[in-house]
């Protein structure tokens, strides 16, 4: 057999995002959305950001929930909201300070990039934060998944998500092949086609709530799971 040279070696091809849609059987999806509805009304989290819909409180929940776990976000999303109540407190308040009220949260990347929007805030939109998605996007610090969050949780729009637990739950249950950080786009349209009108709060919070505590990473509960009976993935075996 020919061995290639170095000279010779075919070069190597970039991953490509996914652009194809994934078809859904007939049924599939409302069955989906109902299953997901109804989980969620009896087990869904109390959680102290699903108790408001002031976008500055739930940017605030949105940044600290990057990379760090549900339990150790509440003490510190009420500290920091009383320290710095509004935009308008936080863009005042000097950065270093601000860093030293997030410890020890981590990634001090996060209160600095809070801080700025919170001064672009205040300087483009007198302190409140708009609902455009054009406009949220065009903020330094808010990228498609924090848009959407501000989207449908404080201004109740069927605006879609897409972050690791709702990648997880919408490739299980649909696509079951392939990586699915190279099918991002077939699942920004699954999130957002899945969303039933007048819904995407409830919809969104519950998928991300399923996927963070039953169809999770390592061990997701499958024999009880109300998608079993459609899952793509049912039973989940872990890859040895
Ligand atoms: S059956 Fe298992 S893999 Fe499928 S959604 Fe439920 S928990 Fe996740």
């Amino acid at each position: 057999m020919p061995i290639k040279s170095r000279a010779q070696k075919s070069p190597r091809r970039k991953k490509k995002s996914s652009t194809a849609s994934v078809p859904l059987a007939r049924g599939q999806k409302q069955r989906f959305q109902n299953r997901l509805l109804k989980w969620y009304k009896e087990h869904g989290r109390d959680l102290p950001w699903r108790k408001t819909s002031d976008p500055y409180r739930i940017l605030v929940s949105e940044v600290m929930l990057q990379q760090t776990q549900v339990d150790r976000v509440i003490p510190k999303y009420h500290e920091f909201l009383e320290r710095y109540p509004s935009f308008t407190e936080l863009a005042g308040a000097p950065v270093a300070e601000v860093k030293q009220t997030w410890y020890p949260l981590g990634y001090n990347i996060r209160p600095e990039r809070l801080h700025s929007i919170a001064c672009e805030t205040v300087a483009r939109y007198g302190g409140q934060l708009p609902s455009d998605a054009a406009e949220l996007l065009s903020f330094k610090g808010i990228g498609r998944y924090t848009a959407g969050a501000i989207r449908s949780f404080a201004f109740n729009e069927d605006a879609p998500i897409l972050d690791t637990n709702v990648i997880r739950v919408l490739h299980r249950v649909f696509i079951a092949e392939g990586d699915p950080k190279t099918q991002k786009s077939a699942l920004w349209e699954l999130s957002e086609a899945l969303i039933p009108r007048g819904k995407g709060y409830d919809f969104n919070q519950a998928i991300m709530d399923f996927g963070a505590t039953v169809c999770s990473a390592r061990d997701p509960y499958c024999l009880l799971c109300p998608m079993k009976a459609f899952c793509k993935t049912f039973p989940f075996e872990r890859a040895r």
